[in-house]
């Protein structure tokens, strides 16, 4: 009887979670947003970051989500062994996606592909997505939400270079595709890159590089100099908040790596857009939690 109980808790929780996230963005994009408007000198860029400001505000003030389209919701859990729930995790996510859909609301997203059909409930096969990992020993569950929405997913493109490329190879690759299709994502941009050896492999990396907090460096010295020359290349660009043209072009560039095999580089690119939705709680195996990217927030 406790354990529904508590299964039933953590699913409001969740819901809570999921609600805020869509309407309140994470406290290192909104500073990240204040300081590139703050050494910002193109006007144009100044009236579009202050309109993504009364934005938030509007947001907050009138209880709705931060943008209309509110993506496909992605869950990445860091699961402790020891957490009691585990087993429960996938239907509590499902019910917490459909309850927060009717709650902040959330845009119907999910649409069933062959069959065509919007389920009503951003529900589906594989809707939402939950990518795992064990964290043996831990008693706890941390948890990233991701929403992410069409603009900012288009950019998305994975492909295994010949080793010969080597790291020009990647870099041509990233500023290929930011030039090409970046301006779609509603810059300025987080962008994460995988490198790996497959293209799966190199793309789930890529995403997972966009939970990592921004302004933090790979630990390896030489992927956070692929980091900070990334990011100073793609500023220079010029595309600007919105792509109207600006200063800065992105809020960061995370790169996110594994060893790989000698005759292939994978590489792959997911971008996050100003209104990166993404939160990460974790939870107690008391249910008790601490929301990391929200600070002083409760739910
Ligand atoms: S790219 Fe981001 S801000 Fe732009 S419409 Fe899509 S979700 Fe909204």
């Amino acid at each position: 009887m406790q354990e529904k109980e508590n299964i039933q808790r953590l699913e409001e929780l969740v819901t809570r979670f999921i609600t805020l996230v869509s309407k309140r963005l994470p406290d290192d994009v909104s500073g990240k947003l204040s300081e590139l408007q703050s050494r910002e000198t193109n006007p144009m860029a100044q009236a579009i970051y202050q309109t993504m400001f009364d934005n938030i505000e509007l947001a907050l003030a009138l209880d709705r989500p931060v943008c209309q389209d509110t993506g496909v919701l992605q869950f990445f859990l860091r699961a402790g062994t020891g957490f009691p729930y585990l087993g429960a995790m996938e239907t509590v996510l499902r019910n917490a996606v459909r309850d927060a859909t009717v709650q902040a609301p959330l845009r119907h997203n999910a649409v069933e592909t062959f069959d065509e059909f919007n389920t009503g409930d951003n529900t589906g096969r594989r809707v939402p997505w939950v990518d795992w990992e064990v964290v043996p020993g831990d008693s706890g569950l941390s948890m990233d939400v991701y929403m992410a929405g069409g603009g900012c997913t288009l950019p998305g493109t994975a492909k295994v270079l010949m080793p010969s490329a080597g790291y020009e190879g990647i870099v041509d690759y990233v500023l290929d595709a930011i030039v090409s299709y970046g301006v779609n994502a509603c810059p300025p941009l987080l962008v994460g890159v995988g490198i790996a050896t497959s293209v799966d492999t190199a793309a789930v990396l890529s995403k997972k590089a966009l939970m990592r907090k921004i302004g933090s460096r790979n630990p390896n010295a030489k992927a956070a100099k692929l980091e900070a020359l990334l990011t100073d290349g793609i500023n220079r660009l010029g595309i600007g908040p919105q792509g109207l043209s600006g200063d800065s072009s992105v809020m960061g560039v995370h790169v996110e790596h594994a060893a790989r095999h000698p005759s292939a580089i994978g590489v792959a690119i997911n971008v996050g857009c100003w209104a990166h939705r993404r939160g990460s709680i974790r939870f107690a195996k008391d249910l008790s939690y601490e929301i990391l990217t929200h600070k002083g927030v409760a739910l």
